[in-house]
């Protein structure tokens, strides 16, 4: 379908052709929502709907404010935006705007289950939020300085945010000695709000729950059973968040959103897992699911993407504009961040980098392509190509691992191959993006000594130029950290 040119398209002369909007509809043998979910209608000042309070769980009272009016038995001491912008009763059109909203919410609560409002919108405390968190406790001052608001704008961004219990003043201090009067630095109130993550792995879930600067503070896992369909995992997913959420109090309380990373093809939008082979799915509405299960809002994204937006706000990453993220293991997979933004692309798969083709004639990779990076140096491509190689059918990944390290000249060339290929995978991903740095992870690194000579050779040979000045960090990451990842989702997901 063919539509009018947006202003930029028009301007290059390039007329813009946009797929046709999906549209998510309620499945008309959707179970009845499960009477814990937050999703119901849940009176938070007075007896005011929230401006989407839908969403939103029960608040604690918290912040000087809140303290007050709860002194005085206000219930206005809960929910700061709901008594501010809620038009005050006694008026017809008070009282008309407040059955339209309440509606209005319901209805995106039956229709979207996993939808909850971001925490902040205007961007003013969009930037302060997100730099406290990452970057964390700072001044005032200094915060306008690096948001570029004035210090008026920055206090009274962070007021309500002081006042519900995100933020807190720290004790005064000296910025220099000999400087004028001391300053009150701001900080994260990490404790004030949970969140639960679970990464869906080939054979086992792992699932954590972080505070709002991504700390652990909870894991668990569960193998998966025989039936590794979406109904049952999703079952074992609920069973895990609730042995998560039961471990303190708090975490049930202050838990509303849970973040599930899956490898493959994932609509983030949507809620869908359109392809992964992991675990065998195609066109999964596993968002929908899940938060009619656990009662939670939820987000599902590719894993890859999910541990790297971990890294680029709580990791290796932090301050940097143009970060990657490559995974190498049972798949290769590659994670980006353009100007401060983690890319999903127009059809969320941007990052592919496993399925950069790099050998035409190469061994045929499941996506249907032939010589995928993927198809040469995932674990599974190495063991075929040593079981090939070798004659022995009977070789199993550690075996092959074993074969090489003790100087088989077969199994070496597959592994150094691989590496080989890992390293041109990486390069042409430098070249393309430029990042300021590329963290590779994942359980490949386990085998490092075997192929991380050929990696870096290979690297050096394919990047063009400046490009090469771009270090490999090399991160091994255990699988809660996926998970973490994950839960990452979930703090990302209070901004718009
Ligand atoms: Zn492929």
């Amino acid at each position: 379908m063919t539509v009018p040119p947006t202003p930029r398209a028009a301007a290059s002369g390039v007329r813009a052709v946009v797929p046709p909007r999906k549209v998510v509809r309620p499945s008309a043998e959707a179970p009845p929502a499960d009477p814990r979910c937050a999703f119901r209608p849940v009176p938070l000042a007075g007896d005011r709907p929230s401006s989407c309070g839908e969403g939103r769980a029960v608040r604690v009272p918290c912040g000087r404010r809140a303290r007050r009016k709860a002194a005085r038995g206000s219930p206005g001491g809960v929910g700061r935006r709901t008594a501010r912008k809620w038009p005050t009763a006694g008026s017809a059109r008070g009282r008309n705007q407040y059955w339209t909203k309440l509606f209005i919410c319901r209805y995106v609560a039956a229709v979207f289950p996993s939808h909850a409002p971001p925490l902040v919108t205007a961007p003013a405390e969009t930037s302060v939020l997100a730099l406290l968190l990452t970057a964390g406790p700072l001044s005032r001052v200094e915060l306008a300085r690096r948001t570029g608001l004035s210090s008026t704008a920055v206090t009274k961004a962070a007021r309500p945010l002081i006042d519900d219990g995100y933020l807190h003043e720290l004790p005064p201090e000296r910025t220099a000695p000999g400087a004028g009067r001391p300053v009150n630095p701001l900080a994260v109130t990490a404790d004030r709000e949970f969140f639960a993550g679970v990464k869906v792995s080939a054979d086992a879930l792992y699932g954590a729950v972080c505070d709002l600067r991504a700390g652990l503070r909870a894991t668990a896992d569960r193998p998966l059973g025989e039936d590794r369909g979406p109904a049952a995992v999703s079952a074992l997913i609920r069973e895990l968040v609730d042995e998560l959420l039961d471990a303190r109090p708090e975490f049930r309380d202050r838990t509303r959103r849970l973040g599930i990373a899956v490898s493959g093809d994932v609509d983030r939008a949507a809620g869908r897992v359109r392809y992964s082979v992991l675990p065998g799915w195609r066109d999964v509405p596993l968002a929908e699911t899940t938060a009619r299960a656990t009662g939670l809002a939820v987000v599902v994204e590719n894993d890859v993407k999910a541990l790297t937006a971990a890294e680029h706000w709580f990791g290796e990453g932090i301050g940097t504009e143009y970060f990657a993220l490559v995974t190498i293991g049972a798949g290769i997979g590659s994670g980006l961040v353009v100007n401060g933004r983690l890319i999903t692309g127009a059809y969320g798969v941007a990052g592919e980098m496993g399925h950069l083709c790099i050998d035409p004639a190469g061994p045929r990779c499941h996506c249907g392509q032939a010589g995928c990076v993927e198809a040469i140096a995932s674990s599974g491509a190495i063991l075929a190509a040593v079981r090939a190689g070798t004659g022995r059918e009977d070789l199993d990944f550690d075996g092959a691992v074993r074969l090489a390290r003790e100087g088989d000249p077969v199994a070496r060339v597959v592994f150094a191959r691989a590496g080989r290929a890992i390293g041109t995978g990486i390069g042409i991903l430098v070249n393309l993006l430029g990042p300021e740095r590329v963290v590779v992870t994942g359980e490949g690194l386990e085998t490092y000594d075997l192929f991380g000579e050929h990696i870096k050779d290979s690297y050096a040979e394919h990047c063009f130029k400046a490009a090469a000045r771009c270090p490999l960090t090399l991160r091994p990451l255990p699988w809660e950290e996926w998970a973490r990842g994950a839960a990452v989702l979930g703090v990302q997901a209070l901004f718009p």
